[in-house]
């Protein structure tokens, strides 16, 4: 739970000082709002961190694709290709602006695998969308390279991987633009919120007039405001942009902190028969929001994670999980938009003809089976260790 676990007075206090503000919207009432401006203070030091040119907060991280993917200009007509294993928003952000989603096949990472690029690429392709998940990065050089070959746009769904990075450059300012988000679940939380990354300066703008229906924010109030596309609200509040500043604060102490359980756990994990690990691409990058462990074979993982929810450890095979891997999405599998006409897919710039099955992802359907993912907290005392220790030991004895 990470961000969430570590809310207390720093946060209070931020969230007090903005409701004593009076002013909870982030644009206009600059007479009115004595210098604060947290939404533009989050974004600037959000930036810093990350060390990308430009941030752009948002309402939420699936906003945020859906933001990127417009700053993009991907729409009707447009393909893009994204990793199976991924939460359901990556796929509806690409039917939000009119495109339709590719399923690709993961490696070892647990994420989008490079060679996937060329073999699902169609002249169609506009875009692709690694995720990196679960805190561990994918093979984001060699996917940025290909892509780049192939001319493809680049938007790291970066959603799961906050504060994460490769060889020191934090994941989301590898490709054309970057997406977090700080939903209560996320490494960092604001309740709900995302950010969009960029080094473009024009992708940027657009991605700032579209989250604001086309506001420049350049005016001496928002009536003056000048605009050239129309977008829609997207914007974040000053409640969430002080927040947001805290946990900043708390995140590179927060990644050591579950760096550390990791640590101790994949220690206990390695004692046992059989049981291997994620390949992590980049050790040292890793968030460490969750451990990903893998068996020989799918039944042994099933009696295995079994085992140790009787000893009260939780596990997720997130091949039988509800809401992150594409063949088990039953209302996307309909094509059941909310749309009576069945937009985007029915679109006359849309080739109807893509599918998801099963076969066109060996790998995920091989090795998502067989991994068992354990969710880590900042905060795992002794007694929590002991715990999963003893679990561990019991379990062991079903393999
Ligand atoms: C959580 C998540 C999102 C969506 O973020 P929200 O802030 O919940 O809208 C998108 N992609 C991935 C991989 C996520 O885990």
């Amino acid at each position: 739970m990470a961000g969430a676990e570590l809310i207390g007075q720093e946060e209070i206090r931020e969230v007090v000082g903005v409701l004593e503000s009076g002013i909870l919207a982030r644009y206009g009432f600059d007479a009115e709002r004595k210098g604060i401006y947290k939404v533009r203070a989050f974004e600037e030091a959000f930036a810093r961190y990350c060390g990308a040119g430009y941030a752009q907060a948002v309402s939420s991280g699936s906003a945020a694709l859906k933001v990127a993917l417009t700053a993009l200009d991907v729409g009707p007509g447009d393909e893009v290709i994204v990793p199976a294993f991924t939460f359901l928003a990556t796929y509806e952000a690409v039917l939000e602006v009119g495109a339709i989603p590719v399923m690709a096949d993961i490696d070892g990472t647990l994420n989008l695998d490079p060679a996937e690029i060329e073999r699902k690429k169609t002249p169609r392709t506009k875009a692709v969308i690694p995720v990196h998940m679960c805190g561990s990065g994918a093979h984001i050089d060699r996917i940025v390279e290909t892509a780049r070959r192939n001319g493809l746009l680049v938007l790291e769904d970066n959603a799961q991987g906050c504060g994460a990075s490769f060889r020191g450059k934090k994941l989301g300012t590898f490709g054309d633009m970057g997406i977090f988000s700080f939903d209560h679940y996320k490494t960092i939380t604001t309740g709900e919120g995302g950010m969009v990354l960029t080094n473009d300066r024009n992708l940027h703008l657009r991605a700032e007039w579209y989250h604001d229906h086309g506001h420049d924010h350049l005016g001496a109030d928002r009536a003056l405001d000048g605009r050239t596309i129309l977008g829609f609200n997207y914007r974040m509040n000053e409640i969430q942009g002080a927040i947001g500043l805290v946990q900043l604060r708390k995140l590179d102490e927060l990644i050591a902190a579950q760096q550390r359980n990791k640590r101790e756990i994949k220690e206990m994990l390695s004692g046992i028969p059989g049981v291997g690990f994620r390949e992590l691409v980049d050790p040292e990058g890793d968030s460490a929001t969750f451990l990903a462990f893998n068996l020989p074979e799918e039944v042994l993982a099933e009696r295995f994670q079994k085992a140790l929810a009787e000893q009260g450890v939780g596990t997720v095979c997130f091949k039988r999980n509800f809401w992150h891997y594409v063949p088990n999405w039953e209302h996307f599998l309909a094509r059941s938009t909310a749309n009576s006409r069945k937009h985007p897919y029915s679109h006359p710039a849309n080739n109807g003809a893509v599918a998801y099955d099963r076969s066109a992802i060996p790998r995920a359907e091989d090795i998502l089976g067989r991994t068992l993912v354990m969710g880590l907290a900042v905060r795992m005392p002794p007694e929590r260790m002991d715990k999963i220790r003893g679990a561990l030991e019991q379990a062991a004895r079903v393999l």
